[in-house]
């Protein structure tokens, strides 16, 4: 694929996703809420935007803190029937139709958004990935944590690896995310996607400024910035 189209399906990707994703959310939110009500003590924080060393934003959906751990949750709202694996790059969603499509692989997503909450936590914590699939379609994903909705209260509840957090230490976790987390609200991290999105229409390269241009690499060709090794950005598919 030339480096055009490449870029153009770079940007055309991740706002049209956004409004569905909203609407997963909410989904899950509505589906962890009633556990305040049954009494499990827990912490909720929802749409948590962490901004990196770079000024690159971060968005993750949910982060759960209970008595048996800390849940990095990433919600896909997607229909049809889903196939990937933990190492597969992109996954695929096939309409009842047949059509295709494909998607970042929400674990290795889901991966980066851990790494940099662990950051904010001087990384103190283990941090558990969970996905969730809002249309109940993970049944193909043969990975634990890629489970159903309707799972979801299931799976935290009986999740256990010996982790038992205090009432103090679930309130300096909440406390300390809180605290370190960007102010940044929704709308300037999708301004802050739209923003490199654009330089990376224009040829830009969004961590360094520098020109992207094609590379070849061990596994083959590539988008990447002119000033590596300094810079390390790849634009990734
Ligand atoms: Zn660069």
């Amino acid at each position: 694929m030339g480096l055009i189209k490449k870029l153009f399906k770079e940007i055309t990707k991740p706002i049209v996703n956004d409004f569905k994703g909203k609407q997963g959310e909410s989904k899950v939110n509505a589906k962890l809420n009633p556990l305040i009500f049954n009494k499990v003590n827990h912490r909720q924080i929802n749409n948590l935007i962490i901004m990196d060393e770079r000024g690159k934003s971060h968005q993750i959906d949910h982060v759960e803190i209970r008595e048996n751990g800390i849940f990095c949750i990433e919600t896909k709202n997607y229909k049809g029937w889903i196939f990937g694996s933990e190492d597969l790059d992109k996954w695929t969603q096939t309409l009842y139709n047949h059509e295709k499509h494909q998607f970042l692989n929400p674990i290795k997503q889901n991966r980066s958004h851990i790494y940099h909450l662990s950051k904010i936590l001087d990384n103190k914590y283990k941090i558990n990935s969970v996905i969730v699939m809002v249309q109940n379609n993970a049944d193909k994903i043969d990975v634990p944590y890629v489970i159903n909705l309707k799972d979801l209260n299931t799976y935290l509840k009986n999740f256990n690896d010996g982790t038992h957090l205090l009432d103090s230490e679930m309130e300096e976790i909440e406390n300390l995310i809180l605290l370190k987390a960007s102010k940044i609200n929704n709308k300037e991290h999708l301004k802050n996607i739209a923003d490199t999105q654009s330089k990376i229409k224009d040829g830009v390269c969004p961590r360094c400024g520098g020109k992207l241009v094609d590379r070849v690499g061990k596994y083959g060709n590539f988008i990447g910035c002119n000033n590596y090794p300094k810079c390390k950005f790849i634009l990734k598919e």
